[in-house]
């Protein structure tokens, strides 16, 4: 019997620089080079160090200018032609690592939204994930669930099949009334364990992150926190896109290698789905718990925050009359606050304008404060920094004041008003004023 020949493995070619092509365009080709086989001149052009060189395309890809090509030995092209002739055109190996990928990727199916609650109340955040949650099944063409941990909790299934999933885990027992991380997140490796899902979304709440990133930890995968943007890639991949480098960037994230894809989105980043009142899913019970005497936190007493009554949610808020630097100082916020009362709105501010302790920090609008998505946000003396826009650029309309006519929020307002904000918000607010006297 005879030993197959194997087949020759394709040549991969060095990379080489085209005479004449290079525009230095800063060193992207060097940057690129995976085995720092390219150094530059002092001309800003690449030299190749053809005897490291491992063919890898990367250098050729990045180049702007297609200053750079691969280059083969006439033996190398001899076995090119020879594959090419036997049709083997794509007898790229595909290596072990990419089949054992590709079958750990096939064993995980569906997305899933934690929902969280207190008391049986389920925070906001998880049926605007379930929104979000039924445009990546759907592109998936998988199933949207809904996964409940808590005490008495089993209405909040049917409530997540009304915001659009078809099936809800639900974990209802004592041990669960009170969120403790440990409980929580043994209950959840443990349905991940058993179901394995290929997203997993929770709220970037308290206890999201807390929980997102012990199971992330605990399964050994990705998370990407604050995330401003969802979608699905060509290969199932979730893209996950949020704000980097102190927010002067949006990065778009994969977690190619690891499954369950995960990712945490503030409140009010997703848009809230419209409940469809009688829809229905199925209910999937797990009885699974952990002894209470191995849960190391007790809880003794749940006290609630006794300034809740005082405290204004800016993120729920649907009139939002915001301050920055330009306010001047803190005494001169009054001419918001009016015109706020007259919209039945809320005060909220920039970072400069909380960081000068002009407003308290739960008012603050951006990156690192609240996201918020009104009918109507007024900037008032803000100029508009990528930070503040992530926080409120989805609002429904955007109206700016600002006396620099260049000022970068214009470029979200849908109205721009360049002017002293001394003179136009008190204006405004005679002006609606003047229109609700009219109406009456
Ligand atoms: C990691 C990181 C996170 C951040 N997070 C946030 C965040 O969450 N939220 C946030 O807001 N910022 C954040 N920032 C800060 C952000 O980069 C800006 O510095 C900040 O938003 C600027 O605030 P401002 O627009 O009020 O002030 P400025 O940039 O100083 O703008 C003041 C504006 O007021 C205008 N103005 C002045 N006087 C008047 C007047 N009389 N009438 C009309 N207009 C007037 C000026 O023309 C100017 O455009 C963050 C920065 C970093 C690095
Ligand atoms: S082909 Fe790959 S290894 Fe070769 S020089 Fe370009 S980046 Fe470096
Ligand atoms: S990437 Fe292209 S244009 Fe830029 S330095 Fe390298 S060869 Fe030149």
């Amino acid at each position: 019997m005879s030993t197959p020949t194997p087949k020759p493995k394709r040549p991969r070619g060095r990379a080489q620089l085209l005479a004449g092509k290079c525009i230095a365009c800063g060193a992207r080709c060097e940057s690129s080079c995976p085995v720092n086989c390219i150094t530059m001149n002092d001309a800003g052009e690449p030299l190749v160090q053809a005897d490291k060189c491992i063919g890898c395309l990367k250098c050729v890809k990045v180049c702007p200018a297609q200053a750079l090509e691969m280059v083969f030995t006439p033996e190398e092209l001899a076995i090119l032609a020879e594959l090419d002739k036997a049709g083997a055109a794509a007898t790229e190996e595909v290596d072990d690592e990419a089949a054992a990928l590709a079958k750990l990727q096939a064993q995980y199916r569906g997305v899933w939204v934690f929902v969280e609650q207190a008391d049986g109340e389920a925070a906001k955040v998880s049926w605007e994930l379930l929104g979000k949650g039924r445009e990546l099944a759907d592109k998936l063409g998988v199933e949207l669930c809904a996964l409940v941990i808590g005490h008495q909790v089993e209405p909040l299934c049917r409530e997540a099949f009304t915001y659009g999933a078809s099936k809800a885990y639900l974990l209802d027992h004592p041990l669960y009334r009170d969120y403790r991380t440990q409980p929580y997140l043994e209950a959840c490796c443990h349905l991940i364990e058993q179901y394995k899902p290929e997203v997993i979304l929770m709220g970037a709440t308290g206890m999201g992150r807390d929980l997102a990133g012990a199971v992330a930890t605990r399964v050994g995968t990705g998370l990407t926190a604050d995330c401003t943007g969802l979608d699905i890639d060509d290969k199932r991949n979730l893209m996950q896109t949020r704000p980097a480098f102190g927010g002067n960037i949006m990065a778009t994230i994969m977690c190619d290698k690891y499954r369950p894809q995960m990712a945490t989105v503030r409140p009010h980043v997703m848009q809230m789905p419209e409940p469809q009142a009688g829809s229905v899913g199925e209910i999937i019970r797990s009885d699974f718990l952990i002894p209470e005497e191995s849960v190391l936190v007790k809880v003794l007493e749940v006290l609630r925050d006794s300034d809740a009554s005082h405290h204004i949610d800016i993120g729920g808020a649907e009139f939002i009359v915001s301050g920055g630097r330009g306010m001047m100082g803190p005494e001169n916020f009054g001419i918001l606050k009016e015109l706020a009362d007259e919209l039945h709105g809320v005060v909220g501010g920039s970072r400069s304008a909380v960081d000068a302790g002009w407003l308290p920090h739960d008012r603050q609008v951006g990156q690192t404060g609240k996201t918020v998505r009104p009918k109507i946000y007024i900037a008032c003396g803000i100029s508009g920094a990528i930070q503040h826009l992530v926080g409120m650029q989805d609002s429904d309309l955007i109206i700016a004041i600002n006396r620099d006519k260049d000022a970068p929020i214009f470029e979200v307002a849908h109205y721009g008003i360049v002017g002293d904000l001394f003179q136009v918000v008190p204006a405004l607010t005679r002006a609606i004023r003047q229109l609700k006297l009219t109406r009456n």
